[in-house]
Parts: C-alpha cells; sequence; structure tokens
C-alpha cells in the first residue's frame, strides 16, 4: 500500500455486527442505516456487506444517496429519513422507489396534488422531544388522516420517531418520549420504528417492528462510557511513518509550540492529518499505535502531518506502519481524547484517504 493514509473497512465485522444486533432484537426488522457514506465506511462497501444478512432494509438520510444505491443495482428497501424536500426529489423517490420520512406539512401537500398513479410507501413522523423533524403529538392524528386521503401514498403509512436523549442512561425522558410515542399512535395501523443504535442497547421497551442502527453496525458504541457489547470495530485508519528526527530537551514541536520535550527524544512524522480526518482537536498524549505499540501524539495536528514521541530509544524506522484507530486503539478512545465523539472521526474521513476493504488487502 503507498498511499499515505488509507482506511481497512472489514466488512466480516460488519456482518458479525448485524449477527450481534440481530440477537437482541429476535421481534423486529432492522433497518441498517447507512447515510453519510455509511458513516465514512463507504455506501456501496457496506452496502455489499450488508447483502444476505438480516438486514431488511437501508436507511440513508438524503434521496440522492437512496439513488446512488439503486443505480449500483440494490434491490433492498431504502428508507430517505430526511424525506423529499421538493417535487422533483419526490418525483425521484417514486421513480427510484425510495420510501420517504413525511415530517412537514410542505411534503404533504406536495403529495396531495401527486397523481394517484404513482405510489410512495411513507413514514409518518411524530416529534416527541427532539424539535427537529416531525409532526407534535396534538396535531398527529388529524395529520394521518391527511395523508390516508393521498392518492399516492402506500395504506397504511408507517409510524416513526426519533429519540433525543438515548444515549443517556440516567433520567426519565426517554421513557417518557417512548411512552408517548406509543399513546399518540396507539389507534392507528401501520408499522412502528422508534430505536437507533444506543435505545436497540438500553431502552427495551423501543423495540418494535422496524429497529435503525447506525453507529453500531461499525462496532462502535453509542455511549461515552465504554461497554462491552459483543460489537467489533470495521474501520481502521492507517499511515506510516515518513520521517524520524531526535530533538534536545526544551525543544518544542509543530504549529504554536504547544508541546515542549522535557527531555531528549525521537520524534516520529505520520503523514496524516486534519487534511485526512484525524481530528485537529486531538490533545498532547492521544495515543497512536506505531508498529502496534502506543506512542504519545505531540504537537498540534497539521493538515498533513501528525508527530509522535518515539521515545530516546526507538527501533522504529522511517516507512513503519501506523495506526490511527482501529481493533486495537478504539475510536471512541480517540474520540475522547478530541474532545468530540467517534461519529464525528469516523464520517470525517476526507475524500483522499483511499478505503480498502479487508477482503483485497489479502489478494
Ligand atoms: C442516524 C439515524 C439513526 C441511527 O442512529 P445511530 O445512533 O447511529 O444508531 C436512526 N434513526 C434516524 C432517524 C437517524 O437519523
Amino acid at each position: 500500500m503507498s498511499v499515505a493514509a488509507y482506511a481497512v473497512i472489514d466488512t466480516a465485522a460488519i456482518k458479525h455486527n448485524v449477527k450481534t444486533i440481530a440477537a437482541r432484537v429476535p421481534h423486529s426488522k432492522i433497518m441498517a442505516i447507512i447515510k453519510a457514506n455509511a458513516y465514512g465506511h463507504g455506501l456501496l462497501v457496506v452496502a455489499e456487506a450488508l447483502q444476505d444478512t438480516a438486514v431488511k432494509a437501508f436507511g440513508v438520510a438524503r434521496v440522492d444517496e437512496g439513488m446512488q444505491l439503486r443505480q449500483a443495482g440494490f434491490e433492498q428497501k431504502i428508507t430517505v429519513l430526511e424525506g423529499f424536500f421538493d417535487q422533483q426529489q419526490l418525483n425521484d423517490c417514486i421513480d427510484y422507489d425510495l420510501d420517504s420520512i413525511i415530517h412537514s406539512k410542505n411534503q404533504l401537500e406536495l403529495l396531495a396534488s401527486q397523481p394517484g398513479n404513482d405510489k410512495i410507501s411513507v413514514w409518518l413522523k411524530l416529534d416527541v422531544g427532539m424539535n427537529r423533524l416531525g409532526f407534535k403529538p396534538h396535531e398527529f392524528a388529524s395529520i394521518y388522516q391527511r395523508l390516508e386521503q393521498c392518492a399516492v401514498a402506500v395504506k397504511p403509512c408507517g409510524l416513526i420517531t426519533h429519540l433525543s436523549m438515548a444515549d443517556s442512561v440516567a433520567g426519565a425522558t426517554t421513557s417518557q418520549q417512548i411512552a408517548l410515542f406509543k399513546k399518540t399512535v396507539s389507534k392507528l395501523l401501520g408499522e412502528q420504528s422508534i430505536a437507533n443504535s444506543a435505545a436497540i442497547i438500553a431502552h427495551p421497551d423501543s423495540l418494535t417492528d422496524w429497529v435503525r442502527p447506525g453507529i453500531m453496525l461499525y462496532g462502535i458504541s453509542p455511549f461515552a462510557h465504554a461497554c462491552e457489547l459483543g460489537l467489533k470495530p470495521a474501520m481502521s485508519l492507517h499511515s506510516k511513518l515518513i520521517a524520524i528526527k531526535p530533538i534536545n530537551a526544551g525543544d518544542t514541536v509543530g504549529y504554536a509550540g504547544t508541546w515542549r520535550s522535557q527531555k531528549r527524544t525521537h520524534l516520529g512524522v505520520v503523514a496524516i492529518g486534519y487534511g485526512d480526518g484525524y481530528p485537529r482537536s486531538a490533545s498532547n498524549g492521544t495515543p497512536v499505535l506505531v508498529n502496534g505499540g502506543r506512542v504519545p501524539l505531540v504537537g498540534r495536528v497539521s493538515m498533513d502531518m501528525i508527530t509522535v514521541n518515539l521515545g530516546a530509544t526507538t527501533r522504529a524506522k522511517v516507512g513503519d506502519p501506523v495506526t490511527l484507530w482501529g481493533k486495537q486503539l478504539p475510536v471512541e478512545e480517540i474520540a475522547a481524547n478530541a474532545d468530540t465523539i467517534p461519529y464525528t472521526l469516523v464520517c470525517g474521513v476526507t475524500q483522499r484517504v483511499a478505503i480498502k476493504k479487508t477482503p483485497e488487502l489479502n489478494g
């Protein structure tokens, strides 16, 4: 592998994670959430890995993501979580057989004026407290009736919501939001869907007809605290040493000299930076694996490089392999050191990072 920075996607880990999820939700169907380029793992790589698994549908954020899956030949049910934004996107949903969330009156009006020989499957979204997309509980029944009258909409529509605090185990908010959803839809027909990854793990009362795991598919915990979930991380991010430099006590490193060495040591320069998606906010001491062993990041992360402290005596050589996160170094740990969440790290891997699947490495 001659490119400076590359990500390896372990498709077997993704399949393993689907099995782990399916075992937790024996009575629910799984809609795998593969929006945002499958959380940076590669939309088509992940969609392919999910073939012949327990996954019954895909969820994406945008219409164009669904179209990309159809153009690549995927025939599963696909739900567009933000729904269509305008008439053109409604047409695309119909033409490409994409199911849409309905969360606004604007969308309802577009549906109402669509000829009835077209068909689109839809989910009606209830807002239980996120205050982002969806209808409020007091208007939900009447909106449902209006949707029933739209000839273009397949009946009955699905019933969906999204929890705002499922990743915090403390407090009663999530149970209240789940109860509000169940109460609001209790007299309505249609399949129900509540749970994202955190709810699948922590809130069994959220397990209805469909669950919508995202982050856990990729083997990453939605919780800030460490917990053993039996998931395997699917992405590892790699680069290599491109220079080794002895420095003296008192020398500073990198932009603004944010780190000063207490003693003589060797710096390793690694060919990865925020231009590849490694977080600029990673603090001094963030672990990095050089030849499989942990060394601390020192100094500012720059666009194309980071520096690590290899120590006074080191056997590392230029060209040696470096891992920024992966099985031996959880992305959750890097996120904690960078004051962010693992979602932003995997989603933030940039275009110049080559994505490779594990089997290609062996070939
Ligand atoms: C992104 C998303 C999910 C998946 O969330 P995770 O926390 O990654 O499991 C589920 N439902 C909706 C509506 C989403 O937008």
